[in-house]
């Protein structure tokens, strides 16, 4: 038996890292809870710049109400704040900041200086460095103050190591100032990393104006929510406002769906399911839509002290909070004009005059049509949602004499559709296609006998029937050319450079990651029209570029997307494209074309399994046919 360890009060300074380890996980929170002390001391303009994602330097300077002298060694003592003054007052908080933990925190692991001039005040400052608070000195500072935080985390290499690279903490800042640019339109801020700016808006009085500056003409053809009229009765005070895109804007993640409580920006998690229920069958598997939510509600509805960065909250409704939500964007997408021509343009905020004339144009609604639009949102993808009967089989011999017959193929499944998301492009013909290099697997020579349902291909290998999916096969096939065929992956420069249109996240992200890009083909100019593509990888067509582009800026906002080394893109690059020019389910085959595919299913590694990792084919032995049959012994 040990003897027990006995208990001992830890003193401050230890207390002081623990609790700094929750709220500074890294820069981009570190940008947030100085983003939002600003926003508290009611600044006008807001200034950030980082150095090396944050790592070497975060600067943020504002004009807002400044510290009082004294106070400033207290702003840097834990629990000591100025927006709370008793237990009472939690109950309504109206800042961002209450808890007095951020700068004490920061100031445990980097060195932090903050500078600071109250109205009429001379400027002085106090410097922390990694919990060595030092004393007050003069400063020369404008009024307002400026907060520098320098070499966060060298003296914690534990932390440092779990941190993600600089690119991609730059991406997660600019998130952060965007989120906070959204729900202060009155306050203008400006972002630059490494002396590049990356965001700067101007503070304006409407939120449309703001999210036009964010969004881009995107913003054009958001829509404006309202609740259905029978909302006005029901019960509970709280109220959704904001704005959502037309279904055939959207993205691969619930990034650009920003979800504003009381003026705060909290994680939109929560609300995504009801959003996706709000929009019915209108989005596509995966997709997500951009959105500006703003819910209102009485303070004492909801707590904001259940989390140390404040990014969650708890809504004493939750439950009817979300129902409304779901209601809302129903209602706003089904009384939104169907016909492109039937109005002057959407409701919302196409409708500002104010806004310059290349804003509002407005971009018809031609979504409303269609139950499904691809991601180059002009290419719909047929999705028939009545029962349409299976192709029946014919002889091989009449398939051919069936011609200009239009194949419409009946409704996907919701797995099928995620994984034709990028589809709506024409199938490549299996014949066409270069040969692949030599047999590799112990696969025998096959004879395709013919083809099931126009989806399967029924195939003599040796002793065995198999059952073959032809696409599964042909995406897998393709993949293996597309992986292993260099001149592909070339830069091609294209004749007339495809226009991009991007968002102010986007484009930070663009900025931050160019070398990327350009490690992976594309060239993207930038002009006083905006940005295009003037030179891509030559496997991708002209339409796929812009979705695209688009996709990978997303994947480039987090470490551990599928894109972290040159080669990890070039296979997700052929992974996505295998799947786009691949044959379809549901697609004739005449037998040339199916010999092709068996010959060429002989030449890649692992012929069984589709590049998703389903099967590609069913086998069935000839014995265990005898067996069925009853023709053994
Ligand atoms: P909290 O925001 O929860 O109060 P912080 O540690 O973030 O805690 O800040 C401590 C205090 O320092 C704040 O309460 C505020 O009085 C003061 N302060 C911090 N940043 C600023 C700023 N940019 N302008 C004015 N006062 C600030
Ligand atoms: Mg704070």
């Amino acid at each position: 038996m040990t003897e027990p360890n006995r208990i001992i009060q830890l003193d401050e300074n230890t207390i002081g890292h623990i609790a700094a380890g929750e709220v500074v996980e890294r820069p981009a929170q570190v940008v947030k809870e100085l983003v939002e002390n600003s926003i508290d001391a009611g600044a006008r303009i807001i200034t950030v710049d980082v150095e090396r994602g944050g790592f070497d330097l975060m600067r943020i300077l504002d004009d807002g109400s400044g510290i009082h002298e004294e106070d400033l060694p207290l702003s840097l003592d834990r629990h000591a704040t100025s927006k709370l003054r008793s237990q009472e007052d939690l109950a309504s908080i109206g800042t961002l900041g209450f808890r007095g933990e951020a700068l004490a925190s920061i100031g445990m692991v980097s060195k932090l200086t903050i500078s600071s001039r109250p109205p009429g005040s001379e400027g002085r400052q106090i410097i922390m460095d990694n919990g060595n608070k030092g004393n007050i000195e003069p400063a020369g500072i404008a009024e307002g103050t400026c907060i520098e935080v320098a070499h966060i985390f060298t003296n914690q290499p534990a932390r440092l190591s779990f941190q993600r690279r600089p690119a991609t903490e730059t991406s997660q800042i600019v998130d952060v100032v965007v989120s906070h640019a959204i729900s202060h339109p009155e306050v203008g801020f400006r972002l630059t990393s490494d002396d590049k700016v990356i965001l700067e808006v101007p503070a304006v009085e409407e939120m449309e104006d703001r999210l036009y500056d964010i969004l881009g003409r995107q913003a054009g053809r958001m829509i404006e929510i309202s609740s259905p009229p029978s909302d006005d009765a029901a019960p509970g005070e709280e109220n959704w406002k904001g704005w959502i895109s037309t279904p055939d804007i959207t993205r691969g993640k619930g990034d650009d769906i920003h979800i504003l409580i009381n003026g705060r920006p909290v994680a939109s998690q929560p609300f995504l399911q009801s959003i996706r229920r709000g929009y019915r069958t209108r989005l596509m598997q995966g997709r997500h839509p951009v959105a500006v939510l703003i819910l209102e509600l009485p303070a004492d509805e909801v707590d904001v002290n259940v989390h140390p960065t404040k990014r969650e909250v708890r809504l004493r409704h939750s439950w009817r909070v979300l129902e409304r939500l779901e209601r809302a964007i129903a209602y706003t997408l089904e009384s939104t004009p169907t016909e492109p021509e039937s109005s002057g343009g959407i409701t919302g905020i196409t409708s500002l005059a104010s806004q310059p004339v290349e804003k509002r144009s407005v971009e018809k609604p031609a979504w409303a049509q269609m139950a499904q639009v691809s991601l180059t949102g002009d290419k719909p993808i047929e999705i028939k949602q009545t029962e349409k009967p299976r192709p029946v089989s014919v002889a091989e011999s009449s398939q051919t004499t069936i011609t200009g017959k239009e194949a419409i193929a009946p409704a996907l499944s919701s797995s099928e559709r995620e994984l034709h998301r990028h589809a709506g492009f024409d199938a490549e013909d299996p014949e066409s296609s270069e040969p692949l290099g030599p047999v590799i697997n112990n696969l025998p020579a096959m004879e395709p006998l013919a083809q099931f349902a126009d989806s399967y291909i029924l195939v003599q290998a040796d002793e065995e029937l198999l059952l073959i999916d032809q696409h599964a096969l042909h995406e897998r096939v393709r993949y293996e050319r597309l992986r292993h065929d260099e001149s592909l992956w070339q830069a091609q420069k294209r004749i007339s450079s495809v226009p991009l249109e991007l968002d102010a996240r986007q484009i930070a992200r663009l900025e931050a990651r160019i070398e990327d890009l350009t490690s992976m083909g594309f060239i993207i100019e930038s002009s006083t029209e905006g940005y295009s593509i003037s030179s891509a990888p030559a496997l991708l067509s002209a339409s796929e570029l812009e979705p695209f582009v688009h996709d990978i800026l997303l994947d480039m906002s987090e470490d551990g997307a599928p894109l972290e080394t040159v080669e990890q893109r070039k296979d997700h690059l052929a992974f996505l494209n295998a799947c786009r020019g691949a044959v379809k389910a549901n697609e004739r085959l005449n037998l040339p074309q199916m010999r092709r595919l068996l010959d060429d299913m002989r030449r890649i590694p692992n012929p069984w399994a589709c590049v998703h990792g389903r099967p590609t084919a069913m086998r069935i032995p000839l014995n265990a046919l005898d067996h069925h049959f009853g023709r053994h012994g």
